[in-house]
């Protein structure tokens, strides 16, 4: 995926660093299969890979791709379900997500405004989506990412996440940003390398410093925060650590994520703002008891990256990607109860007092203005909020106390929702929180 106006604009910005080329020099036309097999060759000789059969190709108009996403969605939730329903009205809850909008709805704007390509593995098929706007440079480069996806294919990328599912969103979200990490770098790389420009001259943490500022700035405009930035952060923190890494020699191409996939994408964030080594410390309490008659149905790590868009949007904290970076861990629990009322506990733990102390502050003021929160220190170093979708949360726990869980069951992204919610389980039942704010798109690689 090229984020169209993050991305494409850094492309550009990238293949004007240190040379007066002609565009020409360095852009193909990328419906030809001249050109594609030209790239290809580029892309593996960036990143390795082994040689092989160009994937399919199609360009198809934003029109037929609204239409794909559509009958993408319908087929897939041809009404929201009820956990989709749950799920919903949690993160509304939250003001995470637009108040008017299913998740699916947000998914497919988001895709219409921000993808320019994507990879579909299970057909080994690249589509472009025809944009008037298309510079040529940036097309080239979009094609060359496209077809990192297609060699990580190859290579068994999309088989399966290394040992097994990971528990959280969190963890889906690092090994994603290490995916789409590899392609963006290969994307930005691409056209200096055809230039035959050396790579250690280009400004790279400045280009990396300024997508993922964009990224916020687009983060705090969009109408589906956290939708959008499920979908865009991939990119920047993916790149940024991944091209690091390239640029150092340690690590060439994917098949090395599948050793390296750090579990959580704080020591991704950590690494690329040049701190020290963080690692996730985990929470004082275990999983909070569900009040009398509610049941848990999502169990959910957000991590540093998505726990951003509340700090930034619903908390509006200035510097919200420094107090990301002060985050040690997250617990998120969405429990549904009779006439599918939703309750909702999100325990957030700080390196250090300061950060927490900010946090809480913030909270109980934004609490204030709603009838629906109560946030509450926990300890020096957390902070809890408990939330309902409608109704006072105090009513289901009391005091703060009682949302500490003894035991400790492990995060768990696949509660048993067909007990609480009626009709058989849909495929989706099966999706975290995270991949379900990707929507119709869950199949694809943009
Ligand atoms: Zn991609």
């Amino acid at each position: 995926m090229c984020r169209r106006s993050v991305l494409c604009l850094t492309v550009v910005a990238v293949a004007a660093c240190g040379g007066e080329d002609d565009s020409s020099d360095v852009s193909c036309h990328i419906s030809r299969s001249g050109c594609q097999r030209q790239l290809f060759d580029d892309v593996r000789q960036l990143r390795g890979g082994n040689d092989g059969n160009l994937p399919d190709f199609r360009v198809i108009s934003v029109d037929e791709f609204r239409g794909e996403l559509l009958a993408a969605q319908d087929k897939d939730d041809k009404s929201e379900t009820c956990m989709d329903r749950a799920l919903r009205r949690s993160l509304q809850s939250l003001d995470l997500v637009p108040v008017d909008q299913t998740l699916g709805d947000a998914a497919v704007s988001v895709a219409l405004q921000t993808i320019a390509a994507f990879y579909s593995p299970e057909d080994d098929l690249v589509t472009v989506i025809e944009r008037q706007e298309r510079d040529p440079v940036a097309a080239t480069a979009v094609m060359a990412h496209e077809l990192v996806h297609a060699l990580q294919q190859r290579e068994g990328l999309f088989d399966g996440f290394p040992e097994g599912d990971p528990a959280d969103s969190d963890g889906t979200m690092a090994y994603e940003s290490l995916v789409e990490g590899e392609a963006t770098f290969v994307e930005l790389a691409v056209i200096p390398y055809r230039a035959h420009r050396a790579l250690e001259v280009i400004p790279w943490e400045t280009i990396f410093e300024r997508m993922l500022v964009a990224v916020q700035g687009e983060i705090e405009r969009s109408s589906a925060p956290l939708t959008y930035a499920q979908s865009s952060f991939r990119y920047a923190v993916g790149s940024h650590y991944f091209g690091r890494h390239y640029l150092d020699g340690g690590m060439t191409n994917s098949s090395n994520l599948l050793e390296s996939w750090p579990r959580s994408t704080l020591p991704m964030v950590a690494e690329n703002a040049g701190r020290s080594p963080a690692v996730v410390e985990p929470l004082r309490c275990g999983r909070p008891v569900p009040p009398s008659g509610y049941q848990v149905v999502a169990d959910d790590r957000l991590g540093p990256v998505l726990a951003y868009v509340f700090l930034q949007r619903v908390l509006g904290i200035e510097d919200a990607w420094v107090l990301a970076l002060q985050w040690r861990d997250d617990r998120l629990v969405v429990y549904l109860g009779p006439e599918e009322k939703v309750a909702l506990t999100w325990r957030v733990r700080f390196a250090d007092s300061e950060a927490a102390s900010l946090f809480s502050e913030r909270l109980a003021a934004a609490a204030t203005e709603r009838d629906n929160w109560y946030g509450e220190r926990a300890g020096a170093l957390e902070v809890l909020l408990a939330a309902s979708f409608s109704g006072d949360p105090r009513d289901l726990w009391p005091t703060a106390n009682t949302i500490c869980g003894d035991g400790d069951p492990p995060l768990n992204r696949q509660p048993k929702a067909e007990q609480v919610c009626p009709g058989p389980p849909t495929a989706s039942h099966r999706l975290g929180l995270g991949r379900r704010l990707l929507g119709p798109l869950d199949r694809a690689l943009p």
